[in-house]
């Protein structure tokens, strides 16, 4: 585990959060952050911001995205607030430019640690294999990639697209 993932871990325990969905406005709070959703009239493309200032920490959240996508904004924001000092970061949708492939992969480092955050404060690896030997101890037939992505995208309240990315990247699933 890198050191993102080691401080979501860290505080899932602390919290004693030992199961799917992660309520990760009540973690917000606990964590000290003031959550607060708009619409960003003007600004469709902010997904979330963390400003904080002395003792505040604010979270602002685009209102108008999907519940999956707001929550990954606040977890991604946590993500800042639990790693990172700056004062404000202003996170835009990320569009993926696959056609030029050195700047998509030149992302900053912090948005890297951010997102590893999300991802295992959202989808903890141990939660997922849990998950999927609860699965597969309850089928006698085998369970499709895309039910499987299906399923737990549900149970975790993430989006599949982000579930599947997840399972590819722990290795689970395969890509093709
Ligand atoms: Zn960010």
């Amino acid at each position: 585990m890198n050191q993102a993932e080691k401080e979501a871990t860290a505080i899932l325990s602390k919290l004693n959060i030992i199961g799917p969905p992660v309520p990760v406005e009540s973690v917000a709070k606990k964590m000290g952050a003031t959550l607060i959703f708009e619409p960003f009239k003007g600004n469709d493309d902010i997904s979330g911001i963390l400003y904080r200032k002395d003792k505040h920490t604010i979270i602002g959240i685009n209102s108008v995205h999907s519940e999956t996508r707001r929550r990954f904004s606040i977890a991604h924001e946590l993500g800042h607030l639990a790693l990172h000092r700056k004062e404000l970061f202003v996170d835009k949708v990320v569009r993926v430019d696959f056609r030029n492939r050195t700047s998509s992969l030149a992302i900053d480092k912090e948005e890297i640690a951010a997102n590893s955050f999300a991802a295992e404060l959202l989808m903890p690896r141990n939660f997922i294999s849990k998950e999927i030997s609860r699965k597969l101890s309850k089928r006698s037939s085998p369970l499709s990639k895309e039910k499987l992505i299906n399923d737990l995208s549900k149970t975790f309240k993430v989006s599949s697209q982000a579930m599947e990315y997840r399972l590819n990247n722990l290795g689970i699933l395969i890509s093709q």
